[in-house]
């Protein structure tokens, strides 16, 4: 079995001596779409600043995209797209400009740079707007334009921090599909975290929950079965249950 991603008791630990990440270990298979599933402060962006190579590991392996994360950060940057919490958005450039920008960062010229501008654009359907600048952007047309600059140089592997959070419902609808589409249609193997169950139920195959740092519990499902109450867990002397009683944001996080 292909792992694109693995992680052996991975320590993340903050100057200021906050434990962050505490010995995890995961794989991720390759063409996989997979949920790191926490509630606010529970360690996924720091999981994820760590395999992006954007925070230095305090302790533990890793390997991203077939490489060691201490040897070969660059070309780990090469071969995957990031979609951090924070907008990496210059609020005052276009749509357009924004992704030209971030092509040219990532050695893409015309007329191959062109190309997959608008081809972005169109997936993301941003073409109406791609000459107004993106501080006139909605929400959820700024998260989109994201992603968008995430998918310039075509990654293999795509991290999203966060993608829908604090979006309506209508805009975290439109990112789901596009995230089916890249996963199904094209073969991007997805490392997504998120806060909302209905989030990871909709659109992951392989889950973790991670809590105060650890993993507290792991499972794979089916295509089509849902996670439900029957994955109740117990570890570390803690019941972790996994509540899904509707489709509202509150009843459906993992607390
Ligand atoms: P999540 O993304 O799941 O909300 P984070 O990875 O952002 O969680 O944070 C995990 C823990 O690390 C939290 O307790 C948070 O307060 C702490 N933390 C995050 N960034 C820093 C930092 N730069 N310095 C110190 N502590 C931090
Ligand atoms: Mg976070």
């Amino acid at each position: 079995m292909e792992y694109i991603i693995t992680v052996k008791d991975l320590v993340e630990v903050y100057a200021d001596g906050t434990k962050a990440v505490d010995k995890i270990s995961f794989n991720v298979k390759e063409g996989e779409f997979f949920g790191f599933l926490g509630p606010n402060g529970a360690g996924k962006s720091t999981t994820i600043k760590v395999l992006t190579t954007l925070l230095r590991k305090t302790s533990g392996h890793a390997q991203v995209a077939g490489y060691d994360l201490d040897k070969s950060p660059k070309e780990i940057r090469k071969a995957i797209g990031v979609l951090s919490q924070e907008t990496s958005l210059d609020v005052d450039l276009t749509g357009r400009e924004n992704l030209r920008l971030q092509g040219r960062l990532q050695q893409l010229h015309d007329p191959v740079l062109t190309d997959r501008v608008d081809e972005l654009l169109k997936l993301v359907q941003l073409e109406d707007v791609a000459k107004k600048p993106a501080g006139r952007y909605s929400g959820g047309m700024r998260k989109r334009l994201d992603l968008a600059s995430a998918l310039i140089h075509k990654p293999k592997l795509l991290f999203l921090d966060e993608p829908t959070t604090g979006l309506d419902a209508q805009s975290r609808a439109a990112i789901w599909d596009y995230l089916e589409e890249l996963n199904k249609k094209e073969g991007i193997t997805i490392f997504l975290t998120t806060q909302y169950l209905e989030e990871a139920d909709r659109l992951c195959r392989e889950l973790s929950i991670i809590d105060h740092g650890k993993l507290i519990a792991a499972r794979a499902r089916d295509v089509g079965r849902r996670y439900d109450n029957a994955d109740a867990e117990r570890r570390d002397g803690r019941c972790f249950e996994i509540k899904n009683k509707g489709d509202s944001q509150n009843d459906s996080r993992s607390y």
